[in-house]
């Protein structure tokens, strides 16, 4: 992804505006875990000052998710919200090369911690190195962060029939319901009387 790899001289005072259209697999975003309905949508503005880069934007798409009650997928708005700044790295190599680029194990690891930074600067802070800028780990991670920890296909799912397993969306089962026998149930029923007809 050469756009998502801006040299650092092409970053100006005026800032450089970067469109463009990524897939899940070229910011390192692999099936199972990350699917997406067709090319996301990146749109950045950068600006540089005496070093400090800033990145501002959004990323954007349609991002396919399993819910954990039905276990259907459905897909659903991606709209994230960009923002980070880069520090240049002073001196040594850092670990990662373009070989390492890509693969999810490498989410954090090529950022050294400065144990003084506050937790949510650090959120937000990237090191890049040598007169590149590599902007797809940082915007894999914050497509992984966007992303629900519990994703639901709708808040009225009824998910799956814990002892058929069909899908309750679909139809019902005809399951006898799996509530545990209640005596104050059996009370209350009784003296119902079925007064309803
Ligand atoms: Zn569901
Ligand atoms: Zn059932």
């Amino acid at each position: 992804m050469e756009m998502l790899n801006p040299a650092i001289v092409d970053i100006g005072p005026e800032g450089l505006s970067l469109p463009c259209t990524a897939s899940g697999p070229q910011l390192g975003l692999e099936e199972p875990e990350d699917k997406f309905d067709g090319p996301l949508a990146i749109q950045l503005e950068l600006s540089q000052q005496e070093g400090r880069i800033s990145v501002a934007g959004t990323l954007e798409g349609t991002a396919i998710r399993q819910c954990v009650r039905c276990l259907a997928d459905y897909t659903e708005p991606l709209m994230v919200s960009v923002y980070a700044e880069y520090l240049p790295q002073a001196g040594m190599a850092a670990k990662s090369t373009s070989a390492e680029q890509g693969r999810r194990s490498s989410r954090r690891d090529s950022q050294p911690v400065e144990p003084e930074e506050e937790a949510d600067e650090e959120d937000e802070l990237y090191w890049y190195q040598g007169d590149h800028l590599d902007l797809v780990p940082m915007l894999r991670e914050q497509v992984i962060l966007a992303a629900p920890m519990q994703p639901i296909c709708r808040e009225s799912c009824l998910g799956l029939c814990p002892q058929c397993g069909q899908n309750l969306n679909e139809r019902p089962c005809g399951c006898p319901p799996a509530q545990p026998p209640s005596p104050f149930r059996v009370l209350r029923g009784r003296g119902d009387k079925g007064g309803n007809a």
